[in-house]
């Protein structure tokens, strides 16, 4: 829960830190540079360590120990990239909130088109697009096939897709913190809350340390499969419906089998097509079993109240945030 009173023209920035010793330095430089082109507006960052490998803590502790309105939030443990987001928000005190990487890649220079769609147009959220995206093949796919299943499950306004730099109105974000489960997913959650979403072209940019994406490729299909399953049961009901259709299927071949065995007495009993049908209903029996099963997982671990994200320690929080 966030029970900040909400600060008019303050612009909060949350940033998940992970291995970023060598640029989050930099993005807070660019913030402060963006910043000062209107200067009736203030600005805080709240920058969440999400238990990075490197030296990002000690690069905050001391850029927060320069500059009061950057505050560190450091978590126990790697909760990924939405968890740590959702533990930034609960800190927020603006009535505008930027999300931005701390890889150098969001361009940062650009904030105020965001924000004037958010302020002058009055739109609830206001995103980068980029035309293409610089990334391995895989995460290009990956990225495509978490923007089609978003689309499928949640229904967003048609071609909607929130990237990783954009602005919210502070009620989307007291909405979205509503949410108190683990594996929370951002993008979803944003959707959920409001659809008056201006997406704005620009460019993005390479790392700026040139090293390769903190996402792997087994955090990329956690995120995959929470985003399947968190949403709606949209999935189980195609289980279901996959249960039917290869029930029936199975119906009609064995009818067939029977006629063809009554009409030529004389084939052979056929084990290959006996193993095919087998192994291809026990796949099926599997996937829908793993599927319920990630339902009932889900349903377990809230009721075994996991936390969505465990903090150790804060830093430039005033004594009643804590
Ligand atoms: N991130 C995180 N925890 C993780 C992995 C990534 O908080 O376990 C954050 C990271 O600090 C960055 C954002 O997620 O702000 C995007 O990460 P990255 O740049 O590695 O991914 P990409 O830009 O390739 O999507
Ligand atoms: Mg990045």
């Amino acid at each position: 829960m966030n029970k900040h009173v909400v600060i008019d023209n303050l612009l909060s920035f949350v940033i998940p830190c992970y291995r970023s010793e060598e640029t989050i330095e930099k993005v807070c430089a660019e913030i402060a540079e963006t910043m000062a082109l209107r200067p009736e507006y203030d600005y805080e960052i709240i920058a969440v360590n999400d238990c990075s490998p490197d030296g990002v803590l000690e690069v905050l502790r001391r850029l927060a120990a320069a500059d009061r309105r950057i505050r560190v939030v450091d978590l126990a443990k790697n909760f990924g990239k939405h968890s740590a987001m959702m533990a930034g928000f609960g800190y927020v005190r603006g009535a505008y909130v930027v999300n931005l990487d701390d890889d150098c890649q969001c361009p940062v220079g650009e904030l105020w088109k965001l924000m004037d769609a958010v302020i002058l147009e009055g739109y609830d959220c206001a995103t980068a697009v980029y035309p293409r995206k610089k990334e391995a093949a895989w995460k290009k796919l990956g990225s495509q096939v978490n923007a089609r299943m978003v689309t499928w499950l949640i229904e967003p306004p048609k071609g909607v897709n929130v990237e990783n730099f954009h602005v919210i109105r502070r009620y989307v974000c007291d909405e979205m913190l509503r949410y108190p489960n683990p594996y929370p997913y951002v993008s979803g959650l944003l959707m959920r809350a409001t659809h008056r979403i201006k997406m704005i072209p620009m460019e993005e940019r390479e790392r700026g340390d040139g090293k390769a994406t903190g996402f792997t490729f087994k955090k990329s299909f956690s995120l995959f499969a929470n985003g399947l399953t968190a949403f709606s049961v949209k999935p189980l009901r195609i289980a279901s419906l996959l249960g039917v259709l290869f029930a029936l299927l199975g119906f009609v071949y064995g009818l067939a089998v029977i006629i063809r065995k009554l009409v030529h007495p004389e084939v052979m009993m056929g084990y290959s097509s006996l193993m095919a049908v087998q192994l291809f209903s026990s796949g099926v029996v599997m996937l829908i079993l793993g599927m319920t099963g990630e339902y009932i997982g889900r349903i377990y671990i809230s009721l075994n109240r996991s936390p969505q994200y465990v903090i150790r320690e804060t830093i430039n929080m005033d004594s009643e945030d804590e």
